[in-house]
Formats: C-alpha cells, sequence, structure tokens
C-alpha cells in the first residue's frame, strides 16, 4: 500500500479505538527472504520481512514483557487467481514456526466478502469504520496526486516532500479525531485546505514537462522501496509522472463482488 494511505488507515484504526499504528518497511527484507523461497510474489517477501523485524525489535524492546498475544497483525487478502490471497496464509506458517510467535494473530480482511471487516471492529461500527476507511484510501491517493503534480514544479527543491510529510500528518490526525463521527466533512475541509495551499509550492515560470502514466502490480508500484521510488527518477529525467490509484483495485473488488 502507499505510505500515505497507510498512515491515513492507521488514523481511522485509531479513530475507532484500535491502537494501530504503521509498522516500518523494507529493513527486514533480508529475513524475509530467509523464509521464502524466492518463488513467491515479492510483496509477499516484504511483507513477510517487515513482521519478522517488527516482532524481533518488539522482543528485544520488551524482554521479559513481551507477550506476542497483545499484537494483531493487518494483512488484507483477496480471493481469485491472484496469490495475495496466500500472503496471510504463509505468514501464518512462518509465525507458527517461531518460538512464541504464534500467539501472534493476523487480521484477515478479504476482497471475498467487499473487506467487510468482520470481527476486526465491533458489528455496529463496521459500515461507518468503512466509510471513513474507503474516505483515507480516496484520500491517500489525492495527496499522492497532488506530490506527483506539484514536485515536479516546486519553487525550491525539496519543498513538496516536506509539504506533503506535514500534510499527511494533519490529514492522519484528522482521521483519528473525525473517523468515528457521522460527519466527515471536517476531514473533508482539511483536504480542500490542503490542496489550496499546496498550489502556492508550483512555480508557474516552468514550463509544461511531459507526463508519464506509471501502472503495474498494485503493492510494488505504489511501495517506494520495492520499486525503486520510480517516480522520483522519472521527474529526475524531467518528467511529470502519475501512477495508478489504490482505490481502483478497490473499486474493482466490490464490482466484481456485486456483479
Ligand atoms: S498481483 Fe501481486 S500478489 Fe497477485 S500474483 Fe501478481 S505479484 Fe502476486
Amino acid at each position: 500500500m502507499n505510505r500515505i494511505g497507510a498512515h491515513l488507515l492507521a488514523g481511522v484504526f485509531r479513530g475507532f479505538g484500535t491502537n494501530a499504528k504503521v509498522i516500518e518497511t523494507y529493513e527486514g527484507l533480508d529475513l524475509g527472504k530467509e523464509f521464502t523461497s524466492g518463488k513467491e510474489c515479492f510483496p509477499c517477501i516484504v511483507t513477510l520481512g517487515d513482521i519478522l523485524l517488527f516482532m524481533k525489535k518488539e522482543r528485544e524492546r520488551l524482554g521479559n514483557r513481551f507477550n506476542p498475544e497483545n499484537y494483531i497483525y493487518f494483512m488484507p487478502e483477496s480471493d481469485g487467481p491472484c496469490r495475495f490471497g496466500m500472503y496471510n496464509k504463509y505468514h501464518r506458517i512462518v509465525l507458527d514456526s517461531l518460538p512464541g510467535l504464534d500467539k501472534v494473530k493476523i487480521a484477515t480482511l478479504s476482497s471475498e466478502d467487499a473487506y467487510s471487516l468482520s470481527g476486526l471492529i465491533e458489528k455496529e461500527k463496521i459500515q461507518d469504520f468503512r466509510k471513513a476507511a474507503w474516505l483515507s484510501i480516496v484520500t491517500g491517493d489525492i495527496l499522492d496526486r497532488l506530490l506527483w503534480r506539484i514536485r515536479p514544479y516546486e519553487r525550491e527543491e525539496g519543498m513538496t516532500d516536506r509539504f506533503i510529510d506535514e500534510a499527511m500528518e494533519r490529514m492522519t490526525e484528522s482521521f483519528s479525531k473525525h473517523s468515528s463521527g457521522k460527519d466527515l466533512s471536517c476531514i473533508l475541509n482539511d483536504l480542500v485546505e490542503i490542496v489550496c495551499e499546496a498550489k502556492k509550492i508550483i512555480d508557474p515560470h516552468i514550463p509544461k514537462k511531459p507526463l508519464i502514466g506509471v501502472v503495474g502490480e498494485i503493492y510494488v508500484r505504489t511501495h517506494l522501496k520495492s520499486n525503486q521510488d520510480t517516480i522520483r527518477t522519472l521527474e529526475n529525467y524531467g518528467a511529470e509522472a502519475i501512477n495508478a490509484s489504490i482505490a481502483e483495485w478497490i473499486n474493482y473488488t466490490t464490482y466484481d463482488q456485486v456483479r
């Protein structure tokens, strides 16, 4: 998932009373490789490494106080021919094979039921959670689009990255504060303000650059370290780029569910 969307979604979880955080990513790649054969999809190796490294660090940090039962690892899945549906099952096998980690739970959300979230959030709140989670995904896409639109034309190098980091924090806070309420307009107002402020970063004297569309496997295309920050590389070569969104995948799975 894209970095911004992951942080916003964690904000939504917190808004519904779940102590959620985005774990460090890619640093555990060697661990992921140690427990895979090399034939798995790359995102499976990356995400396995992420959870193994996180649990290792938690064990070191907490020592005797480490209790694997205090953790729920959030890993959605999908049905159909895509092997994404196998990740959590494989992660389960690996976790079960390591002392104590068999107690770490995996929260599995499946596109089979259009990510209905049963079990993770109180039943009567699921509808509101899904609404806010969807908004966080769309907002994450919008902030990404904003980044790609303004960075190639920024007045001063680094301005956009700093601006987007701050915007992500501001929107994460907004989601954790307002998600569980019925009225999500405060979140939208914050987003509109950010978009208006972002316009000031653009230097109108920089001529329009060639626009490149990026498509590909959903995880790798949105995971900066897995794709070696392809969009930034394209920008450094003088292009403007747009990546396909995360929301299109949710749209697709929802459509597949109801057709
Ligand atoms: S789309 Fe991703 S998860 Fe699915 S089979 Fe391809 S690489 Fe694997």
